[in-house]
């Protein structure tokens, strides 16, 4: 039986444990194993550049300065 990702529709392989929605390997973290919508991690930013473009450019700055 095969569930769908609640976020891109790929075929889910897990559940969010804070909201227990059906989550695909690309939007579960790994760290807390929530889904992209609920993680407090800053690790799929890529993928969700419309939620939070504001900490994706913070991000992109700290890199920056890691780099020099
Ligand atoms: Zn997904
Ligand atoms: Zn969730
Ligand atoms: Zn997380």
């Amino acid at each position: 039986m095969a569930f769908s990702c609640t976020i891109c529709g790929q075929v889910s392989t897990s559940i969010c444990v804070s909201c227990t929605k059906d989550t695909c390997d690309d939007h579960l973290c790994i760290l807390c194993k929530s889904c992209s919508d609920c993680c407090q991690h800053e690790v799929r930013l890529d993928e969700r550049p419309d939620i939070r473009p504001t900490v994706r450019e913070t991000l992109e700055q700290v890199t920056e300065r890691v780099g020099e």
